[in-house]
């Protein structure tokens, strides 16, 4: 991630015309990216300010720390972690380049980063092009983009003049409010996607954004303190993630299923969105995972909570941008199908218990056999086929049949859109 983080710092300081640094040049501008990372919304005159600034954007700022510039002007001898060169280098500090991981206890003082003057600095600037998204309590997603340097300065272009769109100051500090309300690292980038394809759709430019997202590659880091999780999310899944937003496009369909996703267990709401941030750390994967869903679905159901709505929108507009993984639409809609069908059948009646007997089924054979007996007591003839066809991915097929039982059995008014 340093080198990706350092390429923005580099791109930044060609756009504000620096071509070579030096200290003259580090003294004259090192409030340059403070201002960018503010979007230009509040002007930053000194450092104690400045400081302040980069706290509430998450930076883990010594509290010892009374200086930006005097970081870079204080140097001793070493190594430059990045070229290798010998001679005066700056110690890495959280304002100069924020990831790297922080086991003081484990990494001996000497291992720590160090960088010469121009690396250092060209680092340090990459956060003019850093976005943060507050996640809860200390936590925040801090993302970048990477690419080829057209369609990274056409992408940065875009995304700063939506990321002002949504942003305000309020007491000195800059707010940015996103339509869901996420607790986690990919949750939140998922969400910024939303906003994100909302405001290129107003402004018809999805089509677009796909020929420049496919030369974009984002870096996503979350958590706070010694806990660092990381996800880079490639340009082609950029596009992917675009059109499945474009596909659901409206925003109570978004907004009714990402909120029904949490499972309630007490105050931390940390807590309640764990299986949420799991599903959509795949989802940012190219991946749509059913059985988190069911799982998902039950500890709903078992507390008397609705199945999340707009669940079939959602799937649908998944096999339609990402073409699934491992099964298509046409499957998709079938089991679906077949399991609305049969939750409908046993819905009230003594035999809805076989939810729970297909649920609990452990091998293939067992879960047929339910699934048989089922029918024989309804006195239906259902097309099981696709279980056969698809045999080695019958637990997901099963999750899918699930779902679909427990859309027809739970589901409110938007049962079996
Ligand atoms: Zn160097």
């Amino acid at each position: 991630m340093l080198l990706p983080y350092m390429r923005n710092g580099e791109l930044f300081l060609e756009r504000i015309g620096v071509k070579e640094v030096s200290e003259d040049v580090v003294k004259e501008k090192y409030l340059e990216p403070i201002k960018a990372l503010t979007l230009d919304l509040i002007p930053v005159e000194d450092d104690a300010q400045a400081l302040k600034l980069l706290k509430s954007y998450g930076f883990e700022v010594a509290v010892t720390s009374k200086s930006i510039l005097d970081a870079f002007l204080k140097r001793r001898k070493g190594v430059c972690s990045i070229c290798g060169r010998e001679g005066e280098v700056v110690e890495n500090r959280a304002f100069i380049y924020p990831f790297e991981r922080k086991i003081d206890s484990i990494v001996n003082e000497k291992n720590r980063l160090t960088f010469c003057l121009e690396h250092a600095f060209k680092l340090y600037s990459a956060m003019g092009y850093l976005y943060v998204v507050p996640i809860g309590g200390k936590d925040k997603l801090k993302f970048f983009f990477e690419g080829e340097s057209r369609a990274f300065r056409r992408f940065s272009y875009l995304f700063r003049e939506f990321w002002k769109e949504k942003s305000n100051v309020n007491r000195d500090r800059v707010v940015t409010k996103l339509s869901l309300k996420p607790y986690h690292g990919n949750e939140a980038f998922f969400s910024v996607l939303y906003d994100f394809v909302d405001f290129l759709r107003g402004r018809r430019m999805i089509q677009e954004a796909y020929d420049i997202e496919r030369s974009i590659r984002a870096y996503l880091v979350y958590g706070s303190g010694q806990f660092y999780g990381s996800t880079i999310v490639e340009g082609t899944r950029l596009v992917e993630l675009t059109k499945f937003l474009a596909t659901l496009a409206e925003k109570k369909v978004v907004k009714g299923f990402f909120d029904d996703l949490v499972i309630p267990r007490g105050k931390d709401k940390k807590k309640n969105t764990l299986e949420r941030e799991k599903f959509f750390s795949k989802l940012l994967d190219g991946k749509f995972d059913f059985i988190l869903l069911n799982q998902i679905f039950i500890e709903r159901v078992k507390r008397k909570l609705r199945v999340p709505r707009y669940y079939l929108p959602w799937a649908r507009a998944y096999f339609e941008a990402f073409g699934g993984d491992i099964l298509n639409l046409e499957v998709f809609e079938r089991i679906n199908g077949l399991g609305y069908s049969l939750g409908k059948k046993v819905k009230g009646t003594n035999l809805e218990k076989y939810f729970w007997e297909l649920f609990r089924a452990r091998g293939f054979e067992e879960f047929m056999n339910k699934l048989v007996e089922l029918q024989a007591k309804l006195e239906i003839s259902m097309d099981v086929r696709p279980f056969y066809e698809n045999e080695k991915n019958w637990k997901v097929l099963k999750a899918i049949l699930l779902n679909g039982m427990l859309n027809a059995i739970h589901g409110g008014e938007d049962e079996g859109n």
